[in-house]
């Protein structure tokens, strides 16, 4: 199979859009809110015991629980339970399962504290469950208005809460952070951490630090200003907030840290919506040190030649922070992508660990960001102690051990021409976390590996409020030819890799059907655990790899596992339900068997016998597309406008992820008057389509409808010749 390099760039220029059209599809969806569960039970609860700073920092004195997001501080994703190992992990089976009752991505880190188990579905909806028998102890739905899916690259996730005294913590997709009562889910407080008008987002879990909540947000795609804030948990009162980037310098600046980067900047960010740099995901903590660290993402747009013309590091973007959890006071950082145009974020899992590096105990922060290379860093004073690549990549050739700088393949800035870049712009890794095994030595890392092809766009106009990326879609798209878009899919890989930090060195891996599989945990058992996006929760030999044991889980698996145990039965449990960013927009390579969307908590033990309800759908697109009447013109300016504002949700090339109902099916595209009241006039928009009158004019809107009408002409034609072929086939 041969592809043309042209075609192949046209293509994956188009998979680096990112774009921003709400996460409901035209068609017939569930509302956002999740009607089916009814409102809180408030009945006596298992009391839990109090999350304090001492439990917190001896959490390895506490193996049966899973109290804070990376189990521990240093968030090694290491459980100490051995109950469940090698040897008998191949009796292992369903114990209980519990519905989530939402269908979009299920990414969440469940919390379990004395025998209660805490986490989050899709909608930023909590649920406490009895981690033993999987009862429903309370829910609480927070009420997402469903447009605010319009401001969520990445589909509507979170990634789970934080425990302290006799409250649970989340924040929302909408920017409220909420202190429920652990025992009846009951809201004690909460406070907006941004204007939701604004296209911020929360998807990741708080931590909390002597007695402060830690948290983020998201929204580099669009346009924001990233920042990480600390509340107080007893009221929810601001303590601290650390910008990334700076602001207006004739503002001046709100701390040294801010005058310290500023210089690193050019031209006029700030006008081009704020720098980015925001802080979604990660954060570790250290007690001995008194440090908290986390993880910067990339800039606003993605393009430098744009943001910041001429060049600079462009200070904090791609880096890792640390700052005193006190005051938010800046001790160092260390930047993993000076001058970031990729999308490169260093949001990754961040890992604390005591490395024994040329014979002396070093302490250590390890990380696996996006672009392709493993850090190792001296976590006192952020100095670089190792890095390599995990992955091939193109972008650069290596880490320069004197100046800790990346040396650039200089062609891979796209300035001239375009330049096919690995690792895409969703990373080597992305937010699915890694785990170390202290026994082992290894980081178990789930791997992305696939190109996208980056270049300069004709022209770059600031639309808040939706993708600035700035970077060059082309025209094109997938090229037409099945057989060469099998061909271009066949690149689109995904591995389980075990690598040993201490050599910077490949240990073993397992290569996967797919991409987007499911972040990991690893055991004193000698055993990881992975969920894959073909539908399975694997136990592998921690050691060498070796499989043991899998389960069949009727749907994608993103979240990672975790591991507890209750009167001396050990249980292993994992959130499964397909969705994220791949899912959305790679509709085209999104394997069978990650669909449908069944999100569910499935929690194993040895000798469950518990068995899954059949499925016996699987999510399909009826194609009845009206007459094609447009003209060339307008189906280029519809393919132009739908990557713009459409793709990022429903799919390259219209091709939905099916989490969302397929454009390509929808009857709204029979009237042009129906199909405007949606796209402009917001009919949909409590199910999660937004208006976008304001970013596409009435004359886009409807060239959009043209362009899906063609896409759905091609569904058709496919179809119906598959059809034809098995009639005649033997
Ligand atoms: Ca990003």
């Amino acid at each position: 199979m041969t592809i043309s390099f042209l075609r192949l760039c046209f293509f994956i220029s188009l998979l680096s859009l990112l774009a921003t059209c709400a996460r409901h599809s035209l068609t017939e969806t569930p509302p956002p809110s999740t009607a089916a569960i009814p409102p809180s039970t408030i009945e006596a609860q298992p009391v839990s015991g109090m999350v304090d700073s001492k439990r917190l920092i001896q959490a390895n004195d506490e193996p049966g629980n899973w109290m804070s997001h990376g189990r521990t501080y240093s968030e090694e994703r290491f459980s100490p339970l051995s109950q469940i190992n090698e040897g008998n992990v191949a009796k292992l089976g369903l114990a209980w399962y519990y519905d989530l009752k939402t269908e979009r991505g299920v990414e969440a880190t469940s919390l379990v504290v004395d025998g209660v188990m805490y986490t989050t579905s899709a909608w930023s909806i909590v649920h406490a469950i009895d981690a033993r028998s999987g009862k429903r102890l309370w829910t609480f739905d927070p009420k997402v208005a469903g447009e605010k899916a319009k401001h969520a690259c990445c589909d509507v996730v979170n990634r789970g809460l934080a425990a302290w005294g006799n409250q649970m913590f989340f924040g929302a997709l909408d920017g409220r952070l909420f202190a429920l009562d652990a025992a009846t889910g009951k809201v004690n407080w909460e406070v907006a951490t941004f204007d939701p008008a604004l296209p911020y987002t929360i998807t990741g879990a708080p931590r909390i630090v002597k007695g402060k909540v830690m948290i983020g947000n998201g929204g580099a795609e669009f346009g924001v200003r990233g920042y990480i804030s600390a509340y107080n948990v007893d009221d929810g009162s601001l303590v601290w907030r650390f910008y990334t980037v700076p602001g207006d310098p004739d503002l001046g600046f709100e701390n040294d840290a801010m005058k310290m980067a500023a210089p690193t900047w050019k031209g006029q960010w700030w006008k081009l919506g704020g720098g980015g740099g925001t802080v979604w995901d990660s954060m570790a903590y250290d007690p001995e040190l008194d440090l908290l660290y986390f993880g910067v993402g990339n800039g606003t747009p993605w393009n430098q030649e744009i943001r910041s013309p001429g060049g600079g590091d462009n200070l904090f973007l791609s880096s890792i922070v640390a700052v005193r959890p006190d005051t938010g006071e800046y001790v160092w950082h260390y930047q993993t992508t000076p001058g970031e145009t990729w999308d490169y974020t260093a949001a990754q899992h961040i890992i604390l660990a005591e490395l024994k590096l040329d014979g002396v105990e070093r302490k250590v922060l390890m990380q696996a960001p996006k672009n392709g290379f493993f850090y190792v860093l001296d976590r006192e004073t952020g100095q670089l102690l190792s890095a390599e690549n995990y992955i091939d990549i193109t972008w650069a050739t290596h880490v320069d051990m004197k100046t800790g700088r990346p040396v650039e393949v200089p062609e891979a800035r796209y300035k001239d021409a375009p330049f096919l870049v690995y690792p895409s712009y969703l990373g080597g890794h992305n937010w699915h976390p890694m785990s170390f095994n202290p026994k082992t030595g290894l980081v178990y890392i789930p791997v992305l590996d696939f190109p996208a092809m980056y270049g300069q766009p004709e022209e770059f106009i600031y639309n808040p409020g939706v993708g600035n990326v700035g970077t060059d879609g082309i025209v094109g798209g997938l090229p037409d030819d099945q057989a060469e878009r099998d061909a271009i899919g066949a690149l689109i890989k995904g591995r389980l890799l075990a690598w040993d930090p201490v050599k910077q060195q490949e240990a073993w891996r397992v290569e996967h059907s797919g991409s987007w599989n499911g972040g990991t945990l690893t055991t004193a058992g000698n055993l990881v655990f992975q969920g894959t996006a073909d539908g399975k929760l694997v136990a592998y030999r921690a050691d060498n790899g070796e499989q043991l044991w899998d389960f069949a889980t009727q749907t994608g698996v993103v979240a990672p596992p975790v591991s507890y145990e209750i009167d001396g039965e050990q249980y292993v449990s994992v959130n499964v339900g397909w969705g994220g960013a791949f899912a959305l927009v790679f509709g085209e390579f999104v394997q069978a068997e990650s669909l449908p969307n069944i999100s569910r908590v499935l929690t194993f033990k040895i000798e469950g016998k518990i068995k899954l309800p059949e499925v016996a759908w699987r999510p399909t697109v009826v194609f009845n597309p009206p007459e094609l009447l447009a003209d060339k013109p307008t189906l280029k300016m519809g393919l132009a406008s739908y990557q713009d504002v459409c793709m990022g949700c429903h799919g390259l090339n219209a091709v939905s992820g099916l989490l969302i109902p397929d454009l390509r099916g929808s009857a709204y595209l029979w009237n042009e008057q129906d199909w405007n009241d949606v796209v402009l006039g917001g009919k949909l928009k409590d199910k999660g389509m937004a208006s976008f009158a304001g970013h596409v004019s009435e004359q886009q809107s409807l060239a959009i409808r043209s362009y899906i009408i063609q896409q759905a002409q091609r569904g058709l034609a496919l179809q119906e010749a598959a059809a034809t072929a098995s009639e005649v086939a033997p």
